[in-house]
């Protein structure tokens, strides 16, 4: 199964839009107002069985979660499939299909960025914000130069000019996520007036960006887009001047930050790299378990409780790693701390628990373990976690402590957690526990179709008239599509794409198709045009007649019920039309 798959099948249309709009169940859909328009009567519909919404309102479009995210959220399908991927726990593999001369080149162009960057902000009277910004942040020009700290300048495409001068191509700067497409399909640059932090990798090669905004701009942080050479969920912050101390103290640091990993290597706490902003992932432990296996989480003291739980304990015995929690001061972060006082840091560090022993002490803080029935709340709280603990020795530890601490006889503890199953399911990390089902996979094998015949018949190119981006009722057909349009060839249409979606993108180029396509590429084209048409018009009738019935029941305003048959008379002029053009192709 392809990774968006997964984040399909994990994800729940109903419970991703509750988020941001208040739903309430109207027959077999669910209805609200419509978070794209402003509105007084709820036209804004979401079909859990086709796990997709419609706007029969204003916007009149609709689509599945993934577009639904792009919209509210203004990010591209990357973006918004690597945020559905975290809240389902899915991990989005990155696709290193690139050859490695093609990633060298990758390598070279964020190089020659940084190095644009760095001097910018040095040299130039446009980068004085940006000075006065790394001063107040007592920042040395050590430091500056170790990080090799840089500024954007607040212009659309001096980057862009700089680079293609120096015989870098709009496509390469695309891939290397340097420069972004807007929406006339013009290119340009994608960090402007930002302070800009270039990431490496643990051999110092450069493989993005972050970004920190230096006006009211948002979002405040920005990273490079995931490119065949940056993966931000796998990356970790000032790893490449962490490496040696890590190995020597045979200990990592993990904090949140950009300038928490600065100041502190500034203040000579050199085992410190930064998550960028996410909690840490499964990946990020697994590459820094090739340096060390014991690890310390910086954590928020208002997520600490959670995150301890859902990650630390989970990748203590998955990865084998031995996790520690620093618990920050409330409201501060490591940058804070240390500038304050190093020594209060050092204790931090030296002062963090076990994982497990601070899930105990979470767990039990408010609780009063002379009393019976908070003794049996606190085993049942600890005991699922107890059993999970993959190493034996390790395992006894804490089912005698948490007999020790209920005042229970050992035994009698271990026969209480041998009744608990341990799931390994759970065990794995996850964003949140809100996903518990998966849906069925809704695929669309004449959406594929379609695009696979484009894909195989270029000459097809000038012919696709009457084929329109909504027909495609899958975000990822969708957005192949879109991209299709504006390209003449795959490499180029790869570079369009997110790097998720190019290993689907590659099934669709060899996917084997029926005989009468290939001698007949025109034909096959124009009846499965006409298809998608019917089918895209029918699926929206359907939705219609749900919504006109639970309308109906609720006693919807007359003027509602008009306006739903008015476009249901559309609808049916638009199926006839698709009707006619069949009965003239000889299609019954
Ligand atoms: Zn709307």
């Amino acid at each position: 199964m392809s990774d968006i798959d997964e984040v399909k099948q994990r994800t729940d249309i109903v419970e991703v839009i509750s988020q941001y709009a208040s739903l309430t169940k109207a027959g077999r859909t669910f209805r609200g107002l419509c978070p794209f328009h402003s509105e007084k009567h709820p036209s804004f519909f979401v079909y859990p069985e086709q796990q997709s919404w419609h706007c029969f309102g204003a916007c009149n479009s609709g689509g599945d979660a993934f577009s639904f995210i792009m919209k509210k959220q203004g990010i591209d399908f990357g973006d918004a499939l690597r945020l559905l991927a975290e809240r389902a726990g899915v991990t989005i593999s990155p696709q290193f299909e690139q050859k490695a001369e093609g990633k060298e080149k990758l390598y070279q162009a964020n190089q020659a960025a940084a190095q644009y960057f760095h001097n910018l902000l040095l040299n130039s009277p446009a980068g004085e914000k940006a000075r006065s910004y790394v001063a107040s942040r007592g920042l040395s020009p050590k430091t500056i130069t170790d990080f090799q700290l840089g500024f954007g300048l607040n212009n659309w495409e001096a980057l862009k000019q700089h680079l293609t001068e120096r015989d870098y191509t709009e496509s390469e700067l695309l891939t290397a996520g340097l420069i972004t497409e807007g929406e006339a399909g013009k290119t340009h640059d994608r960090f402007r007036n930002r302070l800009m932090f270039p990431i490496l990798d643990s051999r110092g090669r450069i493989i993005g960006f972050g970004a920190r905004a230096l006006d009211d701009s948002l979002p405040k942080y920005l990273n490079s887009s995931q490119t065949p050479i940056f993966d931000k969920s796998g990356s970790l912050y000032g790893i490449n001047l962490a490496v040696a101390a890590i190995r020597q103290q045979d200990l990592a640091v993990i904090v949140e930050g950009y300038t928490d990993v600065i100041t502190a290597h500034q203040n000579g706490f050199d085992n410190v790299v930064a998550s960028m902003g996410t909690s840490v992932t499964e990946k990020q432990v697994r590459s820094l378990k090739r340096l060390t296996k014991n690890m310390a989480l910086a954590l928020d003291a208002d997520a600490a409780g959670e995150e301890a739980m859902l990650r630390g304990a989970g990748y203590e015995n998955i990865l084998d790693a031995e996790v520690k929690v620093i618990i920050l001061p409330k409201g501060k972060d490591p940058d804070d701390v240390i500038r304050e006082d190093v020594k209060t840091w050092r204790n931090l560090v030296e002062e963090a628990l076990p994982v497990i022993d601070y899930i105990f002490n979470m767990a039990t803080s408010k609780l009063d373990l002379t009393t019976a029935r908070d003794k049996s709340l606190a085993a049942n709280k600890l005991g699922p976690i107890i059993v999970e603990i993959k190493d034996d020795i390790r395992r006894d530890h804490y089912s005698r402590k948490l007999a020790n601490l209920t005042g229970t006889g050992y035994n009698n503890m271990e026969a209480f957690l041998s009744k608990i199953r341990p799931s390994r399911k759970a065990t794995k990390p996850r964003q949140k526990a809100v996903v518990s089902a998966t849906h069925p996979l809704l695929s669309s094998p004449l959406e594929e179709y379609c695009l696979a015949l484009l894909l195989q018949h270029p000459g097809l190119k000038d012919n696709d008239k009457g084929l329109s981006p909504e027909y495609f009722e899958n975000s990822e057909n969708r957005e192949i599509f879109i991209a299709w349009q504006k390209t003449n060839d795959l490499p180029s249409l790869k570079a369009k794409l997110d790097t998720a979606i190019w290993k689907y993108l590659d099934s669709l180029v060899t996917k084997s198709l029926p005989p009468g396509s290939q001698t007949e590429p025109e034909r096959a084209f124009a009846t499965c045009t006409l298809r998608l048409r019917e089918e895209h018009l029918r699926s929206l009738e359907a939705k219609r007649g749900e919504v006109l019935a639970s309308e109906a029941k609720a006693g919807g305003t007359a003027a509602e019920l008009a306006k739903l048959e008015e476009q249901g008379i559309e609808l049916s002029v638009q199926l006839g039309e698709v009707f006619t053009q069949k009965n003239q192709r000889g299609q019954y």
